[in-house]
């Protein structure tokens, strides 16, 4: 079960297979990072979303 990476919960609702966030990449690396829609919400650049992860 994919988890946000900044604060843990969980990205996807069982059954309604609905996914509730999205893919983060850092400059440089190839490795995906999940980060929810609040937590995206809550950060308003990506910059200081990459920097919480
Ligand atoms: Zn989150």
């Amino acid at each position: 079960m994919a988890k946000c990476n900044i604060c843990g919960n969980k990205l996807k609702e069982l059954f309604l297979e609905k996914v509730k966030g999205g893919v983060v990449y850092k400059p440089g690396s190839s490795k995906q990072y999940m980060v929810c829609f609040e937590c995206q919400k809550k950060f308003s650049s990506k910059e200081e979303i990459i920097e919480r992860l």
